[in-house]
C-alpha cells in the first residue's frame, strides 16, 4: 500500500511542541534528580545500576534534543546547490560504525548522473540519518538497508531507503509524522515529524510503502535544480 503524507499542519506545531518537549525532558530530569539525591544521602547498594540508569536518562535527553534541534533552533540557513549523492555518502559514512556493530550492510544503487538539489545540507543529512536509523532499529538481527536514487517525473529526484524490518500496517502508516507518535519503548516520535517538516521546506514530499513482515521503503522526493 502506498500513502502520500501531507503534514502541512506540522509546520504550525512548533509552539505546541515546545511544551511537549519540555515535558519529555522533565521526566528523565526528575529521575536524575532522584538518583542524585539517593547518592547524596549515602544510600547503600549497587551503584553500577544507578550509574547505568543515570547514563541512560542523559542519553535520552540527548536524543530528544538532537532530533528536535533543527526545529528548535532557528539557524542561519545556508542553502547550497549540491549533488544528493554527496550528502548521502556523507550520511552513510557517519552511520558506518553503527551499521558495522549491528551487522547491517548498506547496499547503494545510485544513478550515475548527478542529482543537484537546492538544500540546507545539514538538514537533509538529518532526514537521511533519522530514516536510516529507524531502518537499523527494525532490524535487530542485522540485514541490509538499500538506498536507491533515480530521476522521476523529470523534475524530481527520488531517494528510496528500504529495510527488511517488520513493516507498518496501513492504520499505523497514517500516524507517521505525527509529533510524539512512537511504537518503541524508548522512542521519541520526533524523528519522522522533523524529517517531514524539512522535506516540506525543501518543496519535496515523502511517500511510504510498506508490507507487513517484509519491510518498508521511504521514498523522499526532492525537486531537481537544473
Ligand atoms: P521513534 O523512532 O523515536 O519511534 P520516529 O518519528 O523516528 O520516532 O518514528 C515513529 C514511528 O514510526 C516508529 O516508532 C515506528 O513505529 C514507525 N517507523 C518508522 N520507521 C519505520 C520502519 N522503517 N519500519 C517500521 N516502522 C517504522
Ligand atoms: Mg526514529
Amino acid at each position: 500500500m502506498q500513502e502520500q503524507l501531507r503534514k502541512s499542519d506540522t509546520l504550525n506545531v512548533v509552539g505546541e511542541l515546545a511544551a511537549g518537549i519540555a515535558h519529555e525532558i522533565r521526566n528523565p530530569m526528575t529521575a536524575l534528580k532522584g538518583f542524585i539525591q539517593l547518592l547524596e544521602d549515602g544510600v547503600e547498594g549497587d551503584f553500577s545500576t544507578y550509574f547505568h540508569v543515570i547514563t541512560s536518562e542523559i542519553k535520552r535527553i540527548e536524543t530528544i534534543i538532537t532530533e528536535f534541534l533543527v526545529l528548535a533552533k532557528p539557524q542561519a540557513l545556508k542553502i547550497v546547490k549540491q549533488d544528493v549523492h554527496t550528502i548521502l555518502r556523507e550520511t552513510l559514512e557517519l552511520l558506518a560504525a553503527q551499521a558495522l556493530l549491528e551487522n547491517i550492510q548498506f547496499d547503494t544503487f545510485f544513478d550515475e548522473v548527478e542529482f543537484p538539489v537546492l538544500c540546507e545540507a545539514n538538514q537533509l543529512k538529518q532526514v537521511f540519518i533519522n530514516i536510516i536509523k529507524n531502518a537499523l532499529e527494525v532490524m535487530p538481527d542485522g540485514g541490509a538497508v538499500r538506498i536507491d536514487t533515480s530521476r522521476c517525473t523529470g523534475k524530481y529526484v527520488c531517494i528510496s531507503i528500504t529495510d527488511q524490518g517488520m513493516g507498518i500496517s496501513s492504520e499505523k502508516l497514517k500516524k507517521l509524522g505525527e509529533p510524539f507518535y512512537t511504537t518503541k519503548d524508548r522512542g521519541t516520535g520526533l524523528g519522522l515529524m522533523v524529517s517531514y517538516k524539512i522535506i516540506e521546506e525543501h518543496k519535496g514530499y515523502i511517500d511510504v510503502e510498506s508490507e507487513v513482515d517484509k519491510g518498508t521503503s521511504f521514498h523522499i522526493y526532492l525537486p531537481l535544480e537544473s
